[in-house]
């Protein structure tokens, strides 16, 4: 069995956090167009700061005459966090090589250690493989120049990534060099402290590898250290070398949606009463509406069941109640990630909501009072949890907020464990 092939049970409640990967280079391989979204895969892997449900947004040629267009790529750094069927990051893995190998701990010992202090759950048996593949990678046995021909071969440019991965500091760092396009380990060397000159030494081996297979390196990838960008200018004086934006992503992110989230919480303080203004307009057209009859005054609206009376949409009420809609939207709204973080649209969509009420008020001004407008309640010294109800909760891909879709409503979440395959 394939290395972590098995299909990992996560607990219901598990709080994944979001990280969505495009495709780079997003030109056809076969006709140069724009390649377009057509689906994304999902996958669960933990790392050593939490579980992470990868969001890998495939791509595909939108001209269905064109090769490219049966052919979907993938993230090229889908495989920079987790190897294909993994379900642990790089960070996990190094992890568990270092205390097998360097540590000699046995796989009892990681499994109880990974569970104990990340509450990382992974089984004897894929423990042991991890090691295994660990090992493999550093003896590089991979290296069969023939093997790795035969893959190469219809590969037209290489696209290679270095990343230092220290999952404690203090210890030895693991130098990973990995070719993007055929999602492969090319080699991995564990350095104490790596000097410029070792560094460069890899990046020398790894022009060596591409050298041997014939193939002209297109991009480097990296997080864009010293060493890595002097050893890759002196090496490869021709070839872009290009800030991992996933690196860049994920270090902003947390911060990022820390603060909005704290924005959002304040606002959804703030705007409060929604549900006290509908119960009071409906309220109110029922007492209209019940009028004409007169006789069954029992008119005491307790619910928010679909009220048998609504108002004409035209009417002053319909629109506050339309108003009271379009705000509710917009606090439950908490689509969005690092780059458009939720708790910014909210405000935007709320001043604009501010705005479109004065220019009424506005309207209104010297024209006659509303005589029932008194009876209103305050719209902020209402019951605490008015935004309970009908908490939307589309589940779009696109979302990149700390909150994992729920297990709760499956249909319209990503797949519920493991990878989700494509379908071809
Ligand atoms: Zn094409």
């Amino acid at each position: 069995m394939e290395v972590g092939s098995m299909p990992y049970a996560w607990p219901e409640d598990t709080d994944f956090a979001l990280w969505e990967l495009d495709v780079l280079d997003r030109d056809c391989p076969f006709c140069g167009r724009m390649m377009y979204v057509c689906d994304h895969r999902y996958r669960r892997v933990h790392t050593l700061d939490g579980p992470v449900q990868l969001v890998c947004k495939l791509n595909h040629c939108p001209d269905p005459r064109c090769p490219g267009h049966a052919k979907t790529k993938s993230p090229e750094l889908e495989v920079t966090i987790a190897l294909p069927k993994w379900a642990i990051g790089w960070d996990v893995f190094c992890w568990i090589g270092h205390r097998r190998f360097s540590r000699h701990w046995s796989i009892t010992q990681i499994r109880g250690e990974l569970f104990d202090s990340f509450g990382i759950k992974v089984s004897d048996d894929s423990l042991t493989r991890y090691a295994r593949h660990y090992q493999v990678m550093l003896a590089a046995r991979q290296q069969d120049p023939e093997a790795l021909r035969r893959q190469y071969d219809s590969v037209g440019e290489i696209i290679l990534s270095i990343d230092g991965l220290q999952p404690e500091k203090g210890h030895e760092t693991l130098y990973v060099v990995r070719e993007l396009t055929q999602k492969r380990v090319w080699f991995a060397e564990p350095l104490i402290s790596a000097t410029a000159d070792e560094v460069r030494r890899l990046i020398r081996k790894a022009k060596a590898w591409a050298e041997s297979l014939g193939k002209p390196v297109a991009l480097w990838l990296s997080d864009r250290q010293d060493a890595f960008v002097t050893g890759i200018a002196a090496e490869f004086p021709d070839v872009p070398h290009r800030y991992c934006d996933n690196h860049f992503l994920r270090d902003v992110a947390k911060p990022v949606l820390e603060a909005d989230s704290h924005a959002k919480v304040a606002m959804r303080k703030k705007v409060r009463g929604l549900r006290t203004i509908e119960q009071a307009v409906l309220k109110r057209q029922r007492v209209v509406d019940a009028k004409p009859h007169e006789a069954d005054a029992a008119v005491t609206l307790t619910s928010m069941d679909p009220p048998a009376a609504v108002p004409d949409a035209d009417s002053g009420d319909g629109v506050v109640l339309d108003y009271c809609a379009a705000v509710r939207g917009i606090l439950n709204n908490d689509q969005g990630g690092p780059l458009h973080p939720p708790g910014l649209q909210m405000a935007e969509a709320l001043s604009e909501v501010r705005d479109s009420i004065q220019r009424n008020v506005d309207a209104q001004k010297g024209g006659s009072q509303n005589s029932n407008s008194a009876d209103w309640p305050a719209a902020s010294t209402v019951d605490s949890k008015p935004f309970e109800t009908n908490k939307k909760r589309s589940a779009s891909t696109s979302r990149t907020s700390r909150k994992s879709p729920r297990p709760s409503n499956p249909e319209s979440g990503p797949a519920p464990s493991g990878e989700r395959r494509l379908k071809d």
